[in-house]
Formats: C-alpha cells, structure tokens, sequence
C-alpha cells in the first residue's frame, strides 16, 4: 500500500484548510507559454517584468523539480458576505485585500502539507507556491480540474466561482489524475461589457496596461489621464469583471476563515494616505495585501480618485 495517495493528500489538504485539490500529470505547457509569449511580445503585461522570466521554466516543470511527475492544485474560498457601501470620499478595496494577506496563510498551510507527506515518505519531494515562481497556476488549476479559466482571466469553480486563492504543489509521486475543468463561460461576454477600461481584449487576455487592479497595485508610474472618469471609485484593484460574473451570483458561498473578514472595511477614505509616512503606512498595512501598492502608490490611486470626482458605482 503506497504511503501517499490521492485521498492521503486530499484528507491532510482539507484538514489544513484547503476547500479545492486536484492532480495533474506534470507535462510540458508548449502551447500555454505559445500564449503567453504572444501576450508579452504584445506588452500586455505593462510594467510586470517578471511576467518574462523563466518562461522555460513555466513551460517545464521538471526544471523546477527534477524528476516531477505530477502537479497538485489547490484552493481557497476567501468570499465573505459583506459588500462595498460607497460611501463618499472613500475608495473601494478589491475584495481579496480585504482580510489579512493570504499569502501567509497559505505558505504555512503547504509548508504544514509538505512536512506531512515526507514524514510519510521520505522520498517525496515537492516546490509549492502560492503567486510568486515560474508556475502558471491557473493553466494548472484547469488542468488538475479545480475550474476553467474564465473570459475574465480568473480561474472558475463551479463550487465557489472566482473568489478563490490558487496554490500550487509540484512533486516527484504519480497520482490519479483529474479531468480538466470543461469551460463553462458559453456565449457570456458580461464581463466583457462590464469592464470599464476595455481591458478584456479577447477571451482570457487582459491588458493590464489598462486593467484597473495593473493600474492601482502593480504599476509604479502615473495613472494615465486617459482612465479619468472610468475607475469607479476604485482605491485598490478592481472587481468589476468578477461582481458581474453569473457563476458567482451562483456559487459563491461564505468562507469558514475569519482571516478573510475586512479587517479596516471594505473601503478606505481618500484623505488618509496624504498625512500617511512610508513607515506608518507600512506598519499599518504590514498583514494586508494592500502593502504591495506601497504609500506612494496609495497616495496616487487616491489623488487620483479625487480627481476623477466620480460617485463610486457597483
Ligand atoms: S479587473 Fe476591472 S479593469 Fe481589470 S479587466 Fe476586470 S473589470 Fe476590467
Ligand atoms: S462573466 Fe461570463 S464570460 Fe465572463 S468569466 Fe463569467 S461566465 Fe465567463
């Protein structure tokens, strides 16, 4: 009887927190980075430089592992039942930003899962990530069944819809592998028409040089005048594509994690980040997703709105 299985994994997975886990064969992604160079050669990804590197690695991930065999995806429902209340001179935070950083959260979990599965064999092996690494995670979460990857670019549960954090597990074991998720978007383009910035360029490709989550968080210049009146009040990324998605009208369902729960609301005031030092605003957003925008970035996104004088809108 092998000492890790399918059900091995999923039992320890589920323990830890993980609400989705699927296994996929470890093959080549020829025609995925096929894509992806496509996207780059077109400067989709605007100032995200690290979206060029490792491609080869991202294609191969026996270059990551050697020997790898399989790749385990996995989820996380982080959909807590509150809404924006757009309220006036606040802007509107990106729902996943709203807790604590889950990157924390979830690097413990499969470090926990990790230490689990080599005290059961000590000839396992495995490289996670959550985000950061050469990994296409959501061409993997499709691939080991956890979701198709919708028009707008998010990775879609028929168990929770978008509002889910990918990690990804590379390891040296063979398992029984999923099916891949089917795409279930049909004849849909509400996301399409909803976005405000004319960001999805076509099925599954973003622009971020004009998606408002590239502008407000990655983007390290100037708001470019070209978006005034467009960003409806968002301060910090933006949700319109997935707000308006039909499967999660459908799906999406309360998660158990209270690390998830607003932690400063859903929306901050504009005026806050005028007086805000680096070190308080690093301080104060120390555990939150919202530190990656950094103080400056903070400052401009809210100057910006103020600009704008738009009435945030859902
Ligand atoms: S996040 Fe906002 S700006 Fe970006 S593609 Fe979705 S709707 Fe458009
Ligand atoms: S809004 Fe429609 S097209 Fe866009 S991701 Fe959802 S189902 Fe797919």
């Amino acid at each position: 009887m092998p000492k890790i299985t399918n059900e091995i994994i999923i039992d320890k997975a589920h323990e830890l927190g993980f609400d989705l886990i699927g296994f996929a064969p470890a093959e080549k992604l020829t025609r995925e980075v096929i894509l992806l160079k496509n996207w780059l050669e077109e400067n989709r990804q605007a100032g995200m430089e690290y979206m060029e590197h490792g491609l080869d690695k991202r294609e191969d991930v026996s270059l990551v592992l050697p020997g790898a065999k399989s790749v385990i995806s996995f989820g996380v429902n982080y959909y807590t039942p509150y809404n924006h209340e757009n309220k006036p001179d606040a802007g509107k935070i990106s729902r996943y930003a709203w807790g604590k950083d889950y990157h924390f959260l979830m690097w413990e979990m499969l470090k926990q899962l990790e230490d689990y599965l080599r005290s059961r064999d000590s000839s396992f092996d495995a490289k996670s990530y959550v985000d950061t690494g050469p990994v296409m995670d959501r061409v993997w979460a499709e691939k080991a069944g956890l979701g198709w990857e919708g028009k707008n670019g998010n990775v879609i549960s028929k168990k929770f819809g978008s509002w889910i954090f990918l990690a990804t597990m590379i390891t040296n074991f063979e398992f029984d592998y999923n099916l891949p998720a089917a795409n279930s978007c049909g004849t849909c383009t509400a996301c399409i028409n909803a976005c405000p910035t004319e960001a999805i360029i076509s099925e599954g490709l973003i622009d971020s040089n004009k998606c408002i989550s590239y502008l407000t968080i990655e983007n390290k210049g100037e708001i470019p005048q070209q978006f005034n009146g467009k960003f409806n009040g968002w301060l910090f990324g933006c949700d319109i594509c997935q707000d308006v998605c039909p499967w999660n009208k459908k799906f999406a369902k309360e998660t158990e994690k209270s690390w998830f729960k607003p932690l400063r609301g859903t929306e901050l005031p504009l005026d806050m980040f005028e007086e805000l030092s680096n070190r308080q605003f690093n301080r104060l957003f120390e555990d939150s997703p919202i530190k990656r925008a950094r103080a400056k970035g903070m400052r401009r996104n809210a100057e910006f709105l103020k600009k704008e004088n738009v009435k945030p809108k859902e």
